[in-house]
C-alpha cells in the first residue's frame, strides 16, 4: 500500500539529568530504559508518515481501537522540572498507543497465523502484545519473554497504535477470529483492545500468583484498568469473595459490575478491618497490589494476613512503583506467606487465554466509558493526568 497517514507523536528533549549514564542498551539522543532520568519538556505533535509495508516475518494492521494507557499520561506529563514521570523505556520521538486492535491488511511471506498455524491470507480480526520480545536472549530463550534483555516496546520506543497502520513481527500478533461469535460491529475491536491489559492482570494473577483455587478469597487493591481485570479474572477462577480496595467511586462501580463482590473504601474506613469482616476474620488467600503506592497499603495487607487464620496467603506486586514496602518477615514466616513481583503479559498462554475467556463471556467491554477520535486524543490523553473518572478512554479509527 502507498499512501501518508497522521500519527499521534510524543516528542521530547533529550536533556539527561546530571550523573546520568548512558546504559548498554541506551542510545543517545534516541532512547533510554530510564525515561523520568532524560526527557524532558514532553509535547504531542500529529505528524505525516509514510504507511508501512511489511519485512518477510511482518504483518501490518489497519488499526480499529486503541486504548490510552496510564503509561501514555505519564509519558506526556511532566514534573516542575520538566521531566517526564514515565520511568521506563522510552525513544522519542514516537506514536504512542499500545492498547489495540485492527485487521491484517498485508502480511509477509514468512508471517504465520498462531490460530491456523498457516500464512496470513489478510483480513483477519487481531491484536498485539505490546512487548517485542526478541526471543533470542538467555530470557526469551528460557522462556521468560516478560525479561527480555532486547525488549522493544511498541508505542514507547517503536511506532504504536495512535494512527492508521502499523508495522509489526508476527510472532506478537494474535487472532480475535474467537471473539466474533460473541461481539458484534466494533465491538470485537473494542474488547481486542482490552487483551493486553487484561493480560497484565491475567499474568500476574494466574502465572505469577499461581492463579486460586474455586472458594478463594481474594482482595485486589487499587480499581484502575488492570486492577479491574484482576477482578473479572479471579471471580472467574472461582473466588468466593473478590474485594476491591478503591477509593474512586466510578471505579469501585465498575470494579462491581466485572467481577467484583465487596467495595472498601481505604479513605473512609479501615481497610483491615473492613476485609477481616468481610471474610469473617479468615483475611484473604491472594492480594493484589495494583494501586502503585505499596508503601502505603502494604501494612494494611501485612495486619489481613497476621490477624486473618489465612495460611499461605500470595501477595502479587502488580503496579509499578519506585517504593520500598515496610515488609514484617515475621508475618510471612508465621503466616507461611509470600510476595511475588509480576512483570508484563506476554507467553505462558496469557493472551490466547484472555481471546478465549473473553470469547466465552468475560466482556471487559464495559470498561471502554468513552470513544474518541485520533484528533482527540492529545487532549483526552493530557486530561486523564487530572481526571481519574473515565475507566478506558478508546481512540475508535475510522
Ligand atoms: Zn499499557
Ligand atoms: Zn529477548
Amino acid at each position: 500500500m502507498k499512501g501518508t497517514m497522521q500519527g499521534v507523536t510524543l516528542i521530547a528533549d533529550w536533556d539527561p539529568k546530571p550523573g546520568f549514564k548512558l546504559g548498554s542498551k541506551d542510545i543517545e539522543g534516541r532512547q533510554t530504559y530510564l525515561g523520568s532520568q532524560v526527557w524532558r519538556h514532553p509535547r504531542f505533535e500529529i505528524r505525516e508518515y509514510d504507511i508501512p509495508t511489511p519485512g518477510p516475518e511482518q504483518v501490518v494492521i489497519e488499526i480499529k481501537a486503541c486504548g490510552i494507557c496510564g503509561s501514555d499520561v505519564h509519558m506526556s506529563q511532566a514534573e516542575k522540572d520538566g521531566y517526564i514521570f514515565y520511568p521506563g523505556l522510552t525513544g522519542f520521538p514516537s506514536i504512542l498507543g499500545h492498547e489495540f486492535s485492527g485487521v491484517i491488511v498485508e502480511a509477509g511471506k514468512n508471517a504465520r497465523d498462531k490460530r491456523t498455524n498457516k500464512p496470513f491470507k489478510g483480513g483477519e480480526p487481531v491484536t498485539s502484545e505490546e512487548m517485542l520480545w526478541c526471543g533470542q536472549c538467555k530470557p526469551c530463550a528460557d522462556g521468560q519473554p516478560n525479561h527480555c534483555e532486547q525488549l522493544d516496546e511498541v508505542g514507547f520506543n517503536v511506532n504504536g497504535a495512535y494512527t492508521k497502520y502499523m508495522v509489526l513481527p508476527s510472532r506478537t500478533v494474535w487472532s480475535l477470529e474467537p471473539l466474533r461469535q460473541r461481539y458484534k460491529g466494533d465491538d470485537i475491536f473494542v474488547a481486542g483492545s482490552l487483551v493486553e491489559p487484561t493480560s497484565v492482570a491475567y499474568n500476574a494473577a494466574i502465572e505469577r500468583g499461581g492463579g486460586i483455587r474455586p472458594g478463594d478469597r481474594v482482595v485486589v487493591l487499587g480499581g484502575g484498568p488492570v486492577g479491574i481485570a484482576a477482578c473479572a479474572i479471579l471471580k472467574r477462577a472461582g473466588a468466593s469473595k473478590v474485594i476491591i480496595s478503591e477509593t474512586q467511586p466510578e471505579r469501585a462501580a465498575m470494579a462491581l459490575k466485572l467481577g467484583a463482590d465487596y467495595h472498601v473504601n481505604p479513605a473512609r474506613e479501615d481497610f483491615a478491618d473492613r476485609v477481616l469482616e468481610i471474610t469473617d476474620g479468615m483475611g484473604a488467600d491472594m492480594f493484589m497490589e495494583a494501586t502503585g503506592l505499596p508503601e502505603v497499603v502494604y501494612p494494611g495487607i501485612e495486619r489481613v494476613i497476621w490477624e486473618g487464620r489465612t495460611l499461605l496467603s500470595t501477595v502479587v506486586v502488580t503496579a509499578r512503583a519506585e517504593a520500598k514496602m515496610p515488609v514484617m518477615g515475621e508475618v510471612l514466616q508465621v503466616r507461611k506467606a509470600r510476595i511475588v513481583g509480576a512483570q508484563g503479559h506476554s507467553g505462558h498462554g496469557n493472551f490466547p487465554r484472555v481471546i478465549d475467556c473473553m470469547a466465552s463471556g468475560m466482556d471487559m467491554t464495559p470498561m471502554s466509558t468513552k470513544k474518541i477520535s485520533l484528533e482527540e486524543l492529545p487532549e483526552n490523553i493530557i486530561k486523564l493526568q487530572t481526571d481519574r473518572s473515565e475507566c478506558k478512554v478508546t481512540y475508535i479509527a475510522n
